[in-house]
């Protein structure tokens, strides 16, 4: 029989899992609350893809049409993904909702031919138009598609059956099949539990929200209901405040994260998104301990950063 520490090491692994987690403190929800207070938005706004679509506020279905185009688009760094959407938002002189829907699918693909932003290409974006020209011939609105399944199964059901309308499941006699790598666009909770499925969550944040910055079309789903998109800025925080155990991001990761803020604010749990995801992007968070840009931070004494120890250290 081993030493005391090698039978630790060996047959209790999960031991020294527990040691480390990092529980959030009873001071959190007001120090989280602090932090969405004095946030300021409207430095951040400019940064964000949801500012691409607020001009279109006026007019919800090309304001749906963008924003599904937008969070489509939403991989890499912001600046990027802005780019990307001002490049798409030229080619269709700025009615994204008439270009992408009634322009002949000959003209639209030769247009969209050249376009790439990461691995995401034209043909790819010429078929979305394609799909979402023929949900809309019969159909108001993409709250129809999430509330299919959101009535059966929750918001993972409801974000399953968004995305099998995105993927074209069936339509693709109509359509045609999908081009090389197109459905890997749209994954699912249901079928791919691995992936944080932000891109999809952040969609339907937009939608769902009504106080700023989103926008609030879709008046079915309630808000505490909604799941947070968690991009690798909003990660890294959640798990540094004890918002998740799990160190990376998968559904998993998203529910509990999710089930963590609710706790907080049940009415709007996700209000915390934006403000999360900014201070990462806009390095209010250096996600190290650097006491010359954490010293303001609302939710320092919550931060694993520093919980426990002195500012010298
Ligand atoms: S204390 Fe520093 S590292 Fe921790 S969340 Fe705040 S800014 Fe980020």
């Amino acid at each position: 029989m081993g030493s005391s520490r090698e039978r630790e090491g060996k047959s209790t692994p999960s031991l020294r899992t527990i040691v480390r987690i990092h529980r959030p403190t009873p001071e959190l929800p007001q120090h989280l609350e602090a932090l969405y207070r004095d946030f300021p938005f409207e430095r951040s706004l400019a940064e964000d893809p949801i500012s691409s679509i607020r001009p279109f506020t006026h007019d919800t279905r090309s304001a749906e049409v963008l924003g599904i185009l937008a969070a489509t688009l939403a991989i890499g760094n912001t600046t990027a993904i802005r780019g990307s959407l001002a490049r798409l938002m030229a080619l269709t002189a700025g009615a994204p909702e008439q270009w992408l829907l009634e322009t002949p699918r000959g003209a639209r693909a030769r247009a969209l031919r050249p376009f790439r932003h990461r691995w995401i290409r034209g043909d790819q974006v010429e078929y979305l138009a394609r799909v979402l020209a023929e949900y809309y011939s019969s159909h108001e609105t993409l709250e129809d598609a999430f509330l299919e399944g959101y009535l059966r199964g929750g918001f993972p059901g409801g974000l399953d059956s968004l995305v099998r309308v995105l993927r074209g499941d069936g339509s693709r006699n109509r359509n045609g099949p999908p081009p090389a790598g197109y459905l890997h666009l749209f994954p699912s909770p249901l079928g791919t539990p691995r992936s944080p499925c932000k891109r999809m969550t952040l969609f339907v944040r937009w939608m769902v929200r009504e106080r700023y910055p989103d926008l609030g079309y879709w008046r079915r789903v309630p808000t505490g209901d909604l799941r947070v998109p968690l991009d690798l800025h909003v990660h890294w925080i959640a798990y540094n405040l004890g918002l998740t155990t799990r160190r990376t991001r998968s559904w998993a990761a998203v529910e509990e994260v999710s089930e963590a803020l609710r706790r907080i604010d049940p009415i709007d749990p996700i209000k915390f998104d934006f403000v999360l995801c900014h201070t990462g992007i806009s390095g209010d968070c250096p996600k190290r301990r650097d006491i010359s840009v954490c010293g303001p931070c609302s939710v320092r004494p919550d931060c694993r950063m520093w919980r426990g120890r002195g500012v010298a250290a």
